[in-house]
């Protein structure tokens, strides 16, 4: 089918939406393929929806190509299930409810692995009927935080999920694999610049975890690689090495010493290096330890207060202290709530006051690096005073480790040891990890394995972004005058424009497009007449973003057509009877 810009249902913009914040989101409105609904939710018009289906059309293939079958479930999901595995209530703000005419409880599903987890339960019982891989192409409801830019987080998109069911966890490796396998296919097919990084589990527990990231300025995820090794890692995944426990044989005890007007680490340090002078190198501000007081705020509404210590020359990463700890979100501690405990005083906190068994009975989680034998500075919680040479695991214990200081460029990696960490950002495109028995114990799925023993089904779950794909692809591709499409999910492979008043150019540009047609070449054909200009049409043309533009204008009274190249610009001169020979074998190559 020839779509023709004379009836195809398209509005080209001249102005960017005043609401676009980046580049993709400006040009997807701009050139007619979606239209925002409302914040987060977009309607996609005819050139949109064909994106959209042949990037669908790429995942399905490649998930049909690994045994997994598709099935569908619906958007409308009773309460009980996510009330069982607990994320009814984890999931707090971030999901749509609502009540039918009776007073019950429903949500519209963020991710579905509860109805995956219960349609096996319900139709299979044995061993013999796994490994099992399962997915649907489905839209999603999340109430973001922060719905941005355009498709890229929407309160509603659409997500390709597969859930894996095996036996043992050999079997879940394996389909793990599998999956990891033919999510490389897909962004390779879709044409992403992207990276595998190691990622956390989230909300979802488990283990093994991998993001797929496409390689963006405007993306939301900052990852680091290693200079030396192939490790990758989203920021809030890395796992600080840390350092062997060392002897404090030699360090002399802790004492507390008079620091008057001392409450930021800038001016502690400076003070010490005045009144303390060390005899080997000046202080810095990695050897004060800095207690920060977060209060944690439950899903189901309880509030937590929270001390964590990290060397001082740190801060604390808030994406990264929430990523240990999802589904709870964290908050600064407000004067109020500190006012409630008066062992703190503001400035000057030490690990004396801190801690489980201590008098505030604020948990105490520290920095990886903060092990045993390491000495600090640190407040003596008393106004004007810090303790120095307060050594870990002689004079304080905390209550357990935490990943919450910032990750930057230069550190060590935490693999190799040789490299050090740099940082880039990107888009998560796609998450595959081990969920393990997570949800088949809440859900209890159990199968007869070979000796008739009921045993627990191990899972993984894989998604894919599929309208976050793309305005992704269009993000990674655009330039300056528009889109530009790479082939495989282009919403056609030639844009046909006829550029003049010369009825014999419409005649001529008419059989080429059928004949394009007829071998099977996707065209979009301007076919506008009247007063729309060669110029507005080549405007359109370079907007919408179609891989290659053939423009049938003065040069046909000479033989000729022009075949430009939308990303390259490259144009070349080709004679009209040889053009659709031509084109069939640019689209084919
Ligand atoms: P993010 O960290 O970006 O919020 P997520 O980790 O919560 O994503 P998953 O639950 O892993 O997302 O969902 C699988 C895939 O669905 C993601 O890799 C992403 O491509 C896509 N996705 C998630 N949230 C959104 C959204 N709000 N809008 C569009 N796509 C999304
Ligand atoms: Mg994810």
């Amino acid at each position: 089918m020839i779509m023709r810009m004379s009836t195809l249902f398209v509005r080209t913009l001249r102005d960017d939406p005043a609401d676009a914040e980046v580049p993709s989101h400006r040009l997807l409105v701009r050139a007619g393929y979606i239209r925002r609904a409302a914040p987060g939710i977009y309607s996609w018009l005819p050139l949109g929806l064909r994106v959209l289906r042949r990037v669908e059309a790429i995942i399905r293939d490649e998930m049909d190509g690994i045994g997994a079958q598709e099935l569908s479930f619906p958007a409308l999901l009773p309460r009980e299930p996510y009330e069982a595995t607990g994320r009814w209530t984890e999931y707090g703000d971030g999901i749509f409810r609502l009540k039918d005419r009776k007073g019950g409880d429903y949500l519209l599903g963020p991710t579905h692995e509860e109805m995956f987890t219960l349609v096996v339960k319900d139709l299979y019982s044995s061993y013999k009927d796994l490994p099992l891989s399962i997915y649907q192409v489905q839209t999603k409801y999340r109430d973001e935080a922060r719905p941005r830019a355009g498709l890229l987080r929407g309160r509603e998109f659409t997500m390709k999920d597969s859930y894996s069911f095996d036996v043992d966890d050999a079997g879940l490796e394996a389909s793990y694999q599998k999956h990891r396998d033919a999510y490389i296919r897909i962004f390779d097919r879709l044409g992403f610049d992207y990276v595998i990084v190691k990622a956390t589990s989230g909300a979802m527990g488990g283990s093994k975890s991998e993001e797929f990231l496409a390689r963006a300025a405007v993306g939301e995820d900052t990852y680091v690689r290693c200079t030396n090794c192939d490790y990758a890692a989203n920021v809030e995944a890395v796992e600080v090495r840390a350092p062997a426990p060392t002897s404090y044989d030699e360090t002399p005890a802790a004492h507390a010493e008079a620091t008057p007007a001392t409450p930021t680490i800038q001016t502690l340090v400076d003070h010490l290096n005045a009144a303390f002078p060390r005899d080997d190198r000046p202080w810095a501000a990695g050897d004060t330890l800095k207690n920060v007081l977060v209060v944690l705020k439950h899903p189901d509404g309880t509030r937590e207060p929270l001390a964590i210590g990290i060397p001082g020359d740190r801060d604390v990463d808030q994406k990264r202290l929430e990523g240990q700890l999802e589904p709870i979100e964290v908050e600064a501690m407000d004067e109020a709530e500190l006012a409630r405990h008066p062992a703190l005083v503001k400035g000057y906190i030490g690990p004396g006051a801190l801690g489980e068994k201590s008098a505030s009975e604020i948990r105490y989680l520290v920095d990886p690096r903060v092990v045993e034998g390491t000495r600090w500075v640190t407040g003596a919680g008393v106004d004007g005073s810090h303790v120095l040479d307060l050594v870990v695991g002689r004079d304080f214990t905390p209550d357990g480790t935490i990943e919450a200081a910032d990750v930057r460029d230069g550190d060590a990696c935490p693999v190799c040891d040789v490299g050090t960490l740099e940082s880039a950002r990107g888009i998560e495109m796609g998450h595959v990890f081990q969920l393990g028995r997570k949800y088949a114990d809440a859900l209890d799925l159990r199968v007869l394995d070979v000796n008739g023993k009921l045993v627990t089904v191990t899972m993984g779950s894989y998604g894919v972004g599929v309208t976050r794909a793309v305005a992704a692809i269009a993000e990674g591709t655009l330039d300056d005058v528009g889109l530009c499409w790479p082939r495989n999910v282009a919403p056609a492979d030639v844009h046909l424009v006829a550029a003049g008043k010369d009825e014999s150019l419409y005649t001529a540009a008419e059989e080429i497009a059928r004949e394009l047609d007829a071998a099977g070449v996707r065209v979009l054909y301007d076919d506008r007449r009247g007063k729309i200009s060669p110029g507005v049409k080549f405007k359109d043309a370079e907007l919408i973003g179609v891989p290659t533009i053939v423009v049938i204008g003065k040069g046909l009274a000479d033989g000729v057509v022009e075949v430009k190249d939308r990303r390259t610009g490259e144009r070349e001169d080709v004679a009209a009877t040889a053009v659709v020979d031509h084109l069939v074998a640019l689209v084919r190559s």
